[in-house]
């Protein structure tokens, strides 16, 4: 370790997962920087709730992360920051390779140059496509259906290819669908536009919103709505802090699953939303999205054995509430 103290630098800790993953460092006694372009992320987040040092700034911008890197003790990264609506990287793929592919190698190929071979990256479930099998496994293979899913194995594959050359080892997390708040009702999702169902159903609740679209409702499945695998931010924060564990202990490169295993349908999430909040809001039908595969549900074993990582907020109702209780503080 470069310290009795370890530093890591999180980038996109202004962002939904990366700011619950910078409380969780924190609070597992790491010191934390965050380097955000704030493109998505706040601000008022890391100044005034996490309360550690906020670089403004891109992972594409070489000059700056070198900078970084010199005058910083630097341990180990955490990479959040990404592009990450499905839909609209069908419609601008440039942009979703050009930040999430380039900006990654960028970051890579710095921290190579700086000697810091320690990372934490931000995969997606959305690489397995439209599998045969369930509950999805680590070794499924990839048909990423969206260039959003595409980006980030492209990154997975540069990160084994890194470690074989440079011996950058890194830990892959392939997160299924994030969801939730953090309890204390100071961070939350909150994304300018929202893309994602269950903050999406809950400013309908709220009424900030006319009507919540189901996107598709002719799926193979038993309602005919996509069913994905909900898993509470706090939980993903929990599983980062002890990927970095592993790696700062000597761990080898590994991709770990994150879900709960249990898969809700669309209209299940709408239908609980409505149990939860008490409120009424119109539900309207609409064409599938491009780039949904119609159900992903993951088996999350391996990090359970490796990692000892074990959900705390394993019920979709306290992701719910939680997210409830944060949207009202944040939009009331
Ligand atoms: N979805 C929906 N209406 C919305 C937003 C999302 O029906 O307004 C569906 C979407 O098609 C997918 C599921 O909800 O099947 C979860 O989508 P989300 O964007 O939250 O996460 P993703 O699965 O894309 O990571």
């Amino acid at each position: 370790m470069a310290s009795e103290t370890p530093t890591i630098l999180v980038t996109g800790g202004a962002g939904y997962i990366g700011s619950h993953a910078v409380l969780a460092l924190r609070q597992a006694g790491y010191e934390v920087i965050v380097l955000d372009n704030l493109v998505y992320g706040h601000r008022d987040l890391v100044e005034t709730v996490l309360k550690v040092e906020l670089v403004v700034g891109d992972t594409s911008d070489r000059a700056l992360l070198d900078d970084l890197f010199a005058s910083r003790s630097i341990a180990a990264v955490m990479h959040f920051a990404a592009y990450l609506a499905v839909g609209e990287s069908v419609q601008n793929p440039g942009k979703y390779y050009r930040n999430n592919v380039l900006g990654t190698l960028t970051l890579l190929e710095a921290m190579v140059a700086a000697s810091v071979k320690t990372l934490v990256f931000s995969s997606t479930c959305a690489l397995y496509g439209v599998p045969e099998t369930f509950p999805i496994r680590e070794d499924q293979p990839h048909q990423p259906m969206s260039p959003y899913a595409a980006s980030k194995g492209m990154v997975e594959r540069m990160l084994a290819d890194f470690d074989v050359a440079h011996g950058l080892k890194s830990v892959c997390f392939r997160y299924f669908n994030a969801s939730g708040a953090h309890p204390n009702g100071r961070l939350g999702e909150d994304h300018d536009p929202e893309t994602h169902l269950i903050p999406l159903v809950l400013l309908t609740a709220m009424g900030k919103r006319p009507a919540i679209a189901i996107f598709g409702t002719d799926y193979p499945t038993p309602d005919g709505t996509c069913i994905r695998d909900y898993i509470h931010v706090c939980d993903l924060a929990d599983a980062h802090v002890r990927g970095v564990d592993y790696l700062l202990r000597g761990g080898t490169s590994d991709v770990f699953n994150l879900g709960n295993g249990n898969g809700f349908s669309v209209r299940k999430v709408i239908e609980q939303a409505k149990q939860i909040t008490g409120r009424k809001f119109t539900v309207l039908e609409r064409d599938r999205r491009p780039g949904d595969p119609p159900i992903l549900v993951g088996s999350s074993e391996k990090a359970r054995q490796i990692l000892n990582w074990q959900p705390r907020y394993p019920d979709l109702r306290d992701s719910i509430a939680h997210a409830w209780q944060w949207h009202q503080v944040r939009h009331g």
